[in-house]
């Protein structure tokens, strides 16, 4: 299957989704995470921000998570996918897929700014920037709703991994 983290840059899609990989490896299944940020120093190396090349980066991830999920391996995409429709173009190829939206509004970002990314997007210094210069299209049915502005790292990933075994996705953890 594929789980499919988008946001805002800095809502915390790469936290959650590098702490899920370990429950999920430690109940002894496959996983690969793709990261927008590292597919973007190899696979879509040379894209840029255009909505054109945005899609194009989307598409490749989406691309690999099919090819991954369809051999039985826990598909992690974590990157922004600012637009409902390629999400929901790549929803379509799959069987299993699972949208994770982590929610943070902006002011609360530019007070975390993580990667200092936000001044630089508020003072023009990064142009079509997600969420203050370039748009970024809300999930509508996303099947899990995180919040990282009201919760905490392990209240969100307790969140996810509880509504995956809802959906019938993982085991239930076994206890001694
Ligand atoms: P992204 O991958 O979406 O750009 P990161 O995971 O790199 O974001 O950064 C998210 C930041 O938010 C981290 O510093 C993390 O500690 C913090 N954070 C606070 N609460 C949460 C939460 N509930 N879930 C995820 N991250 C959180």
């Amino acid at each position: 299957m594929t789980i499919w983290f988008t946001g805002l840059s800095g809502a915390g899609k790469t936290t959650i989704a590098e702490k899920l990989v370990q429950v999920l490896r430690d109940r002894g299944r496959k996983v690969e995470i793709l990261d927008g940020d590292v597919v973007r120093t190899n696979l879509s190396k040379g894209l840029g921000f255009s909505k054109e090349d945005r899609d194009t980066n989307i598409r490749r991830i989406g691309f690999v998570c099919n090819l991954l999920a369809r051999n039985g391996v826990f598909a992690i995409a974590s990157a922004i996918s600012p637009y409902r429709s390629v999400r929901d173009e790549i929803r379509a190829t799959h069987s299993d897929f699972v949208e994770v939206y982590i929610r943070c509004s902006i002011e609360k970002l530019t007070e975390r700014d993580v990667k200092g990314l936000y001044a630089k997007a508020l003072s023009g210094e990064i142009k079509n920037f997600t969420g203050i210069s370039d748009p970024y299209e809300e999930p509508l049915n996303p099947e899990v709703l995180l919040d990282s502005e009201t919760e905490t790292e392990e209240e969100s990933l307790a969140k996810l991994v509880a509504r995956l075994e809802e959906l019938g996705y993982v085991a239930p953890a076994v206890t001694a």
